[in-house]
């Protein structure tokens, strides 16, 4: 009732407050950035209403509070004042009150309405606040405060506020406008200069060029003169069409654009000057009309061709390279089968087994090359096969070590694994491809007598494996360009030397993407060694145990690293027990040691270990003899340690029931992931029950249940015939002995045959 008499008595605002507010809008109208625009309306309003300070809070399109701004507190007051988030609180409390509102006392008023304490840094009694609305939205609201006690905002200063309020919207209105559309105008602009492509925009009257971007101005740099203006590149240029037609500026594309307002579409033009420097480029022209139809400026984009002409070239020196590489063994393989056409009768067996195997050898060689380029073919369609499933790490580095070693490769190779490493998702034989690529390429650039470490580490998901070698290093600019196909240093004789194809690192790249991993290299430069690291994702713990064969193996053994498990180390050297003994019991194994071999087949019996570490040279015996011996009396794995890395020895401990060989020296951390990799491997029938089902296809063997079923339908089996299947199923993808399953299956000691 009282506002409204308030109201019939001063129904207007005061002429000079009119003029002031007139001179209020001209002055907030002056600036485009939006901060002053801001601090001007609320200066301006402020004066307007006489008030000792004053906050404006904006917001965005979505009627979020997008900005603050204070007047009339010092900087100190402002930041205290917008460092308290209660007062943030209430400000965008109050922006919700749709009409204006004028208190005498803040502080009660924002009791009775149940909002925070607010506190400001200076003294506040009334309060006046009215909305800024642009179209019947809220774009913001003005609060204006006095200090002292007593004073109040009267109707008329509402009212000015109010109109100010509706003026202050339209221009905060303009100016955001204005600002997005000089955003969106940067933003293109970054767009055109950053472009790959060459931008020039001509001005259609004057044919005179109005802006180049980026690429524009380094493609005719690429041809100016040191020195020279633009300009004269006119007087020396010449234009030819891509048949090699010259063809006179008149003639060029840009005249008719600008002539008949005619699109120009991809046109490919050379130019070239006097000294020799040309760039081929595809031009595009497109007139720009303004409303009335006539051509006011044309856009021009030139595409320089240089880098589809590098990849040209490359693509012949790949030709060149393979023609040259597949005719250097063709024709050491035609020189020996004409030698052996026509001599062979003269040549003696060891002669005559030189020219096979100089046949055998070329031919391996052009096999290796052909499957290089299949696979960089594959990788850059796409299309590289690869079938990931469970693996150790400890297995693949070992099978690529194996390779490296069979190969001739003579550095010490030293192995540090994190304990605990986890099975990885690899493609075992396209893993072990990237190790001994990596192996031999830190073998190919360092010296024999330096030391080649290979780690791996758990990282989040991954396992990092690095390969790092002591060599001649990688010099910084080289290091972002190894992994491309061809990546060489220019002197070619050395590549050539070093029998590489410049396909390997390109390989390992596709590959290790095919598995989602990553692959770098680092070096400090040159004479600084180099490392390469790779990424492989670990088996997922939903896939641990449920899918595959392989992870179901890993069942048992980890429920054995919890109990006390058992390792028996036989070897004559009490340095090398000791070693062994050390870091078995650092793993939390039980070593059992022993040097003498005749206490073995007592300590299996009495001690029943879990796992036997066999030195393969013994007094009195040999290992793999032993080896016998023991697994006629239990089913225990074996590793094999020694100093020999032959291949055929190898081949024979694992023909003879081996599960592991270790080459001497090896650390601590390669052993117990052997160890614990053999164990993982070595499926206790009394738990066999706890493994998941087994499907391949059409095939379940549910081995709870022990019920065997094709396609729905159960199996009838006898006891032996589903005993083998069960080891055939837990052992799925591994090479089984016959040896092993009359052990497991018939619990045979002999070999002899059970049917
Ligand atoms: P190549 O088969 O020719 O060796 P790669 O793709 O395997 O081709 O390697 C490309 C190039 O990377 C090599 O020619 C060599 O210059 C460099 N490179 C690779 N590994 C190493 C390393 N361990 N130390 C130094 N340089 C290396």
């Amino acid at each position: 009732m009282k506002k409204t008499d308030e109201r019939d008595q001063q129904t207007e605002v005061p002429r000079n407050r009119l003029s002031q507010l007139s001179e209020a809008t001209l002055r907030i109208n002056e600036s485009l950035d939006l901060d002053t625009v801001l601090q001007e309306i609320l200066d301006s309003a402020r004066s307007l209403t006489d008030a000792r300070y004053g906050v404006i809070v904006t917001l965005d399109d979505k009627g979020q509070v997008e900005d603050f701004l204070a007047s009339g507190l010092t900087d100190e007051e402002t930041q205290q004042l917008f460092a308290m988030p209660k007062a943030l609180k209430i400000f965008e409390n109050l922006t919700t009150i749709p009409g204006p509102l004028r208190v005498s006392d803040f502080a009660s008023y924002t009791r009775a309405q149940d909002l925070p304490e607010f506190r400001p840094p200076t003294q506040m009694s009334a309060c006046l606040g009215v909305p800024i609305r642009h179209r019947g939205v809220g774009v913001g609201n003005i609060y204006l405060g006095k200090s002292e006690p007593g004073q109040e905002f009267t109707l008329e200063d509402e009212d000015t506020l109010v109109m100010f309020a509706s003026q202050a919207a339209l221009v905060i209105g303009n100016v955001r406008r204005y600002r997005d559309e000089r955003r969106a105008r940067v933003d293109l602009e970054t767009l055109i200069d950053t472009s790959p492509v060459g931008v020039v925009v001509l001005d259609a009257r004057t044919g005179v060029p109005v802006s180049f971007n980026r690429e524009s101005r380094r493609i005719i740099g690429s041809l100016q003169t040191p020195g020279s203006p633009v300009e004269q590149l006119l007087d020396v240029i010449t234009v030819r069409r891509a048949d090699g037609r010259e063809i006179a500026l008149n003639e060029f594309p840009l005249e008719q654009v600008l002539s008949t307002g005619e699109t120009v579409r991809a046109e490919e033009i050379v130019l070239q000057v006097p000294d020799g420097r040309s760039v081929t480029t595809v031009v595009n022209a497109t007139p720009i009309r303004s409303q009335d139809g006539e051509v006011e400026s044309v856009v021009i984009t030139l595409q320089d061709m240089t880098p589809l002409e590098e990849l040209e070239r490359l693509r012949a020196d790949l030709l060149g390279m393979v023609s040259h590489e597949l005719r250097v063994p063709l024709t050491s393989i035609k020189g020996s089968a004409m030698t052996l056409l026509d001599d062979s009768s003269d040549l003696d067996p060891a002669e005559l087994r030189q020219f096979l195997q100089i046949i055998v050898n070329q031919v391996d060689q052009m096999r290796k090359l052909i499957a290089s380029l299949l696979d960089v073919a594959r990788i850059e369609t796409g299309t590289l096969p690869v079938s990931p499933e469970p693996a150790e790490v400890a297995t693949l580095v070992d099978r690529a070590r194996n390779t490296f070693l069979s190969g001739g490769g003579r550095h010490d190779l030293d192995f540090d694994f994190a304990l605990d490493l986890p099975p990885v998702m690899a493609d075992q034989q396209r893993i072990v491809q990237v190790l001994s690529n990596l192996l031999s390429n830190a073998a190919k650039h360092s010296l024999e007598s330096s030391v080649i470490r290979v780690t791996a580490v758990q990282k989040d998901l991954h396992v990092e494996i690095s390969i790092t070698d002591e060599g001649t290093g990688i010099s910084a600019e080289r290091l972002p360009h190894l992994f491309r196909k061809f990546s060489r240093t220019d002197d070619e004789d050395e590549a050539r030397q070093s029998g590489g194809s410049g396909l390997g690192l390109a390989i390992c790249k596709g590959t290790v993407e095919a598995h989602g991993g990553r692959i770098w290299a680092e070096s400090d430069g040159l004479g600084q060694g180099a490392r390469f690291t790779f990424t492989i994702p670990v088996v997922e713990e939903a896939e641990t145990g449920a899918t595959t064969p392989s992870t179901r193996r890993a069942t048992p053994s980890r429920q054995t690293a919890s109990k006390e498990v058992r390792i028996l180390v036989v070897d004559d050297d009490p340095q090398a027990l000791k070693y062994a003994r050390d870091a078995l019991a650092k793993a939390n194994f039980t070593p059992i040691v022993t040097a003498d071999p005749e206490e073995v087949l007592i300590l299996i019996e009495e001690k029943e270990p879990h796992l036997v570490l066999l030195d393969l040279v013994l007094p009195g015996t040999d290992g793999i003899t032993l080896m016998e011996n023991i697994l006629g009396i239990a089913d225990v794995p074996i590793i094999f340690v020694s100093a020999y890395g032959k291949d055929q020895i190898i081949a024979e401990a694992f023909e003879k029931g081996a599960s592991d060989y270790i080459v001497k020296p090896f650390s601590p951390t390669e052993l117990v992931a052997r160890i614990r990799a053999a164990l993982r491997r070595q499926t206790d029938p009394y738990q066999i029950e706890s493994l998941e089902p087994y499907v391949l296809g059409d095939l379940t063997i549910d081995y709870a249940e022990r019920c065997v079923t094709v396609a729905g339908q159960p199996v009838e089996l006898t006891a032996t015939e589903y005993e083998l299947l069960c080891e055939l199923s837990v052992n799925a993808g591994r090479v089984l002995t016959y040896d092993r399953l009359l052990r497991r299956v018939w619990g045979q000691t002999d070999s002899k045959k059970p049917f």
